[in-house]
């Protein structure tokens, strides 16, 4: 091999990274179904065949007569409800869409919507700050490393994170943010708190993943904290068990205000983070 072939490789490879968001998303995979759709007209009164298949609990319906209600904060994606409703109320929507700002913009059905609430941009002053270079330190809270799997996927030269000022670095010191991925188990919780502390403000926090969000599948489980907006207050928050790479890109770049306004048609909402009654109250977006 010649010291010209590396040159000629990458010559003759081109530019390997996707033109996504300026081109067509990359199309998600077969088995991807995207987000949850829940038509409730289609939801039989008093039907709880969903309920059981449920892995999470993440469908609820008290009393049987109430409306069903569907938590994407709490769902694996893993379609058994979509198999055993025999109405065809629960769908996928093929959407990778699906990161939002408040922890209730997750939950469909019972008075909440069909379909999620996609998040809104950071307020401008942050938006300044942030929009252009944001690091983050990544705390990988006790999740199974999927998650983490597809965070670093982003940093691939096909996706490259990086081109949009978006990096990930090792000190909280040096970072404006937390992206928190597992459900923060006890062994992690001082680390978490620590961690957050280190970070400067203002600061901003993304929950990325079931557990994260809700503790996922080990939600319940003593040993767990139940995700992240019980230690600190998030401004993000991205579902999925692994959310989908083009689902956490999609995120980022669409708290950073970075999309086209064509790709944020759905309803948004507009307000900052608040938190969980048993969590911090003040978002650290407000901070400094
Ligand atoms: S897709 Fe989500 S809501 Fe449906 S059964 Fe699986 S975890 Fe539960
Ligand atoms: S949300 Fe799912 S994929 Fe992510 S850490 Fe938890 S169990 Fe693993």
């Amino acid at each position: 091999m010649s010291l010209l072939d590396p040159l000629l490789h990458r010559a003759r490879r081109g530019c390997e990274t996707m033109a996504y968001p300026d081109g067509p998303a990359p199309a998600l995979p077969d088995r991807h179904g995207g987000a949850l759709r829940l038509d409730m007209a289609k939801c039989t009164e008093g039907c709880t065949a969903c309920l059981p298949v449920c892995p999470t609990e993440a469908i609820t319906r008290a009393p049987p007569s109430a409306p069903a209600r569907l938590d994407l904060g709490r769902c694996l994606f893993c379609s058994a409800c979509i198999t055993a409703c025999p109405t065809g109320a629960i769908t996928h929507t093929q959407d990778h869409r699906q990161a939002v700002r408040r922890r209730e913009d997750l939950v469909l059905g019972a008075g909440a919507g069909e379909e999620l609430r996609l998040a809104a941009a950071l307020d401008e002053r942050l938006r300044r700050l942030f929009g252009r270079s944001l690091r983050l330190r990544q705390v990988s809270a006790g999740g199974c490393n999927a998650c983490e799997s597809d965070v670093n996927v982003l940093n691939t030269i096909g996706w490259d994170l990086s081109r949009f000022g978006i990096q990930f670095v090792a000190s909280p010191r040096h970072a404006d943010g937390l992206l928190i991925t597992g459900p923060v188990s006890q062994g992690m919780e001082l680390a978490l708190r620590k961690t957050w502390d280190a970070v400067p403000a203002p600061k901003l926090v993304i929950a990325v993943g079931a557990c994260a969000i809700s503790g996922g599948p080990f939600v319940g489980h003593p040993e767990v904290k139940g995700g992240a907006d019980t230690l600190v207050p998030v401004d993000l928050y991205i579902p999925g068990c692994p959310p989908h790479p083009l689902t956490i890109l999609d995120g980022l770049l669409r708290l950073l205000g970075r999309l086209e306004a064509g790709d944020a048609a759905r309803p948004s909402n507009t307000s900052v983070q608040s938190v969980r009654p048993d969590g911090p109250r003040v978002s650290p977006t407000q901070q400094g």
